[in-house]
């Protein structure tokens, strides 16, 4: 068996593996060659801590396992460590033999820019110059920076319910050459692609905030409650998710088919878009929207790559198991 710890994995993991990894399992699961299963989400009564599952079995990369790990609120005052926990384990689909401890934090960051990321690959116009980032949190920095390298943007616009901490993102515009300007919500019409990672339970995005032509990833909604964007801008965007399934129950869609402005059906795998399945972007008026709730099966990609990785460097742990 094979360990990767945490520790290693900054160095051996980069963001153009992320994305390969995310692009081709994302693919895998609107083929039905890859599916997540159900995701376990438990308050354990204990450190006020949120523990879980999130696994499944891509066919056709061959990966099968499971992150396991939560949210434990203290940790950072408590002990200096953390609150976001988890770890990968993949087992060996021919026998069932666990095959891979992987630590699962940074990773975790890095598969969620991906698939925004892709998504801007995939349906943002080719023509995009203006970046706008809604949030500025730990996650807001991983996309931003995964985001800047999908089209030849010229310039970032911010807007954070805590203005304090958009600092954060203009230290990545800086970092990549680009001017970054503050701006209020409705400032954000400017924006040819617009990321939303922020813990909000209610809308900031407004539908009339978004110009034609714009794309949006909204990354932040992966709990049921939780809402970054007005669910009528769903109802003028073609809507695209990881997983349908997660996108209409616990994604930014829950609340635009709760109240009936979309079907479960106006939600489309992004998968179907880079099989070439689905059109994507049919005009340049278009806007589209990704909601990035986040599956097992992205977790397990990055890993599985990641081992690779230690195992070419050789820095991999081996232990008889
Ligand atoms: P963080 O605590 O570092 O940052 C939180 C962000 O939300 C900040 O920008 C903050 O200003 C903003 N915010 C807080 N309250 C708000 C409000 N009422 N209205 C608008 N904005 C508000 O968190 P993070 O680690 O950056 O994570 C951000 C979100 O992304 C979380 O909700 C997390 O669950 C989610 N997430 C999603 C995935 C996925 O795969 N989709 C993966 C990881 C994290």
């Amino acid at each position: 068996m094979i360990i990767v710890p945490e520790r290693e994995i900054a160095d051996l993991m980069t963001r153009a593996a992320a994305f390969d990894a995310v692009e081709k399992v994302f693919a895998a699961m609107a083929a039905d060659d890859a599916y997540n299963f159900p995701v376990v989400r438990e308050a354990i009564g204990h450190e006020d801590a949120l523990y879980g599952f999130k696994g499944g079995f891509d066919r056709a990369g061959k990966v099968l396992g499971l992150k396991a790990g939560g949210y434990w609120p203290h940790n950072l005052e408590k002990r200096g460590e953390i609150n976001h926990q988890s770890t990968v384990f993949l087992f060996d689909p021919d026998t069932g033999k666990a095959k891979a401890m992987i630590g699962g934090n940074l990773l975790t960051a890095l598969r969620t820019a991906a698939a925004s990321s892709v998504s801007i690959k995939h349906l943002a116009r080719e023509d995009a110059k203006v970046m706008g980032m809604i949030g500025a949190g730990h996650q807001a920095t991983f996309q931003l920076r995964a985001a800047l390298e999908q089209r030849s943007f010229e310039k970032v616009i911010g807007w954070n319910y805590h203005p304090d901490m958009l600092p954060n993102i203009a230290k990545i515009a800086e970092e990549a050459g680009l001017p970054f300007e503050a701006v209020d919500l409705p400032g954000m019409a400017e924006a040819d692609v617009i990321i939303s990672i922020t813990s909000a339970f209610a809308p900031s995005l407004m539908a009339d905030h978004v110009s034609a032509g714009t794309h949006i990833a909204c990354m932040g909604t992966d709990t049921k409650g939780k809402q970054e964007v007005e669910a009528a801008l769903l109802a003028k965007a073609t809507v695209f998710t990881d997983e349908v399934a997660q996108s209409v129950s616990i994604g930014e869609a829950q609340h635009a088919v709760a109240e009936g402005l979309i079907a479960e059906s106006d939600v489309h795998q992004l998968g179907a878009v880079i099989n070439g399945t689905h059109p994507g972007r049919v005009s340049a008026d278009d806007i589209t929207l990704f909601d990035g709730t986040g599956v097992g099966l992205q977790d397990l990609a990055v890993a599985a790559s990641v081992v690779d990785l230690a195992i070419e460097k050789g820095i991999a742990i081996e232990v008889d198991f």
